[in-house]
């Protein structure tokens, strides 16, 4: 079973994303991705499909921004 309370849409399995993507990002550190989404409630089992995912990578990377200024 995949919890997919926070993505609405429809999506095929193959296509399901995690925020464990953002480990690869060069910026921000995946520690602080972690933090980011645990306060949004979203773990690293969150399941979404790739808007969803792309999405949560343009919004965290805009609040890293923020906090580095
Ligand atoms: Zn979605």
């Amino acid at each position: 079973m995949h919890n997919a309370k926070k993505c609405l849409n429809k999506f095929l399995e193959k296509e399901i994303f995690t925020i464990q993507q953002f480990q690869y990002r060069e910026e921000p550190p995946y520690k602080w991705s972690l933090k980011y989404f645990k306060k949004m409630e979203i773990g690293e089992w969150d399941s979404f499909c790739e808007k969803c995912l792309l999405e949560y990578s343009k919004k965290s990377l805009d609040s890293w921004k923020k906090s580095q200024v």
